[in-house]
């Protein structure tokens, strides 16, 4: 049975993630609604307008239901805009977010536009990512501070650009618009891990 992720629609880059999974053999779904939650093995909050999907995600009465599932342990990988919905706190300016991320994080914190490019990134090692790791930042979010349950698997210049907390996996940066990017990669394995449990669980459940 192939994994399924549901990717957060109302705003962004989904398309570009839907792609990158189904390139890697994961069928997707659009997530715009509560019950398209229900039944999937992975989530993607997409890069965007964290703004704008705030006030989609409150239109659609679609943030409680999401925040649930990610608090269950739903595999999560948020890019840039999604990771700025999941820190626990945001500014400039500032901004209520679901505080599922141990961050605080700025806001286009890398500059304007004309400051968005691909960068080199240090890679912690032990951490199941390697070297060379590049990065494609747009308007991305600046890591202010990150507590303790989030570990730090890459830096930019020393920031905090990509993180691991429980089943989230967090990017300031867009793996998804890189060709075959081991972080994508990394997420779509937790998914297979996770749906393959679920199985079993399930299985267990019948007998
Ligand atoms: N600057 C956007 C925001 O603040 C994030 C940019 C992105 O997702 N690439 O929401």
């Amino acid at each position: 049975m192939t994994p399924l992720v549901g990717v957060l629609a109302l705003q962004g880059d989904y398309a570009e993630h839907e792609y990158a999974l189904a390139s890697r053999g994961v069928t997707t779904r659009r997530i715009k609604r509560p019950a398209d939650l229900v039944g999937i093995d992975g989530l993607v909050l997409p890069g965007g307008e964290s703004t704008t999907m705030l006030k989609l995600l409150a239109i659609q009465e679609l943030e409680q239901p999401l925040a649930a599932a990610i608090e269950q342990g739903l595999p999560t990988f948020a890019t840039c805009a999604g990771v700025i919905l999941l820190a626990r706190s945001v500014v400039e300016p500032e901004q209520r977010s679901l505080g599922l991320l141990d961050l605080d994080v700025a806001r286009n914190g890398y500059g304007r536009q004309i400051y968005s490019g691909t960068f080199d990134l240090e890679v912690e090692s032990c951490r199941g990512f390697e070297s060379p790791m590049r990065g494609v930042f747009i308007r991305a979010p600046r890591v202010l501070a990150a507590g303790p349950s989030c570990e730090v698997l890459a830096r930019r210049d020393g920031d905090p650009v990509l993180f691991r907390q429980g089943a989230i996996l967090g990017a300031c940066f867009h793996p998804e618009l890189e060709p075959q990017h081991q972080v994508v990669d990394s997420f779509v394995a937790s998914v297979c891990a996770f749906a393959a449990e679920e199985q079993i669980d399930e299985h267990l459940a019948r007998r």
